[in-house]
């Protein structure tokens, strides 16, 4: 399966049906022949998905042990967005999925992965926030964080897309993948210390239009959450950009 090049997603997605009738499912990390989809129940279950993590409530950036709110967000720092939250913490065999889904291709692990998001995205963990979403759980849009083109081209998916994708269509809200565009290629963050990965970020996101957001509520949707810089960037864009409400989730924190 690696040895054919993702150059676009829809040939890769046919070879990958071709391989399932010539090769019957199996369980992308352990192996278990599986009658349908990509994970076993059991992996599924080893994810630690919803693992404790000690986030500040408001920015999900670590803290420490005995605070709820990170130092920043305790002197009135708050980041663009209402809250944030991440789906599992980046360990184990959630750590092994997001690692063959982005640098092994394999798109669809999207599919079980993103179920899992779109299951994790309910209160308690919302109704923190003070909505303006007519009292009940809903976004106008659901936004993945873009990549820049010539990295989309690279790769030819963007996995958070496909994330967002997956759930909007379970939780039966729109996806927009147009609205918010990464302008600039910006280095990795892993590779930079905390004050870089700030201005790494520093504009290199932009709204379609100036009001194309305008009143919505919006959930921008991420991979990992690595450091919180980039989705920082992203929600002060969309509230730039006249969005109400933004919430981030990610698929997993840490890493
Ligand atoms: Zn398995
Ligand atoms: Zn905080």
């Amino acid at each position: 399966m690696r040895a054919v090049p993702a150059a676009s997603n829809t040939l890769s997605l046919v070879w990958e049906g071709l391989l399932d009738l010539l090769y019957p499912p199996h369980c992308l990390l352990c192996k278990l022949r599986l009658e349908e989809g990509s994970l076993c129940a059991a992996c599924i279950k080893e994810m630690q998905f919803l693992a404790p993590y000690r986030a500040c409530d408001r920015c999900g950036d670590g803290v420490e042990a005995n605070s709820t709110q990170c130092e920043e967000c305790q002197t009135g720092g708050f980041p663009a967005f209402e809250w944030s939250f991440g789906v599992g913490h980046y360990s184990g065999r959630l750590s092994q999925a997001i690692r063959l889904l982005k640098y092994g291709e394999r798109v669809a692990l999207t599919e079980p992965l993103g179920r899992q998001m779109a299951l994790a995205i309910v209160p308690p963990y919302i109704q923190r926030i003070p909505l303006n979403l007519h009292g009940e759980l809903e976004f106008d849009d659901v936004v993945p964080v873009p990549l820049h083109a010539s990295r989309y081209r690279q790769r030819g998916f963007n996995q958070s897309e496909r994330l967002a994708l997956v759930i909007a269509r379970e939780r039966g809200w729109r996806l927009d993948t147009m609205g918010l565009r990464r302008v600039r290629a910006t280095r990795a963050q892993a590779s930079l210390d905390k004050s870089e990965r700030g201005t790494n970020v520093l504009g290199a996101f932009e709204a379609r239009t100036a009001d194309y957001f305008a009143g919505r509520s919006v959930l921008l949707v991420d991979d990992v959450l690595t450091t919180m810089a980039t989705v920082k960037e992203c929600a002060s864009v969309l509230k730039g950009a006249g969005a109400s409400v933004v919430c981030v989730a990610g698929l997993a924190r840490g890493g």
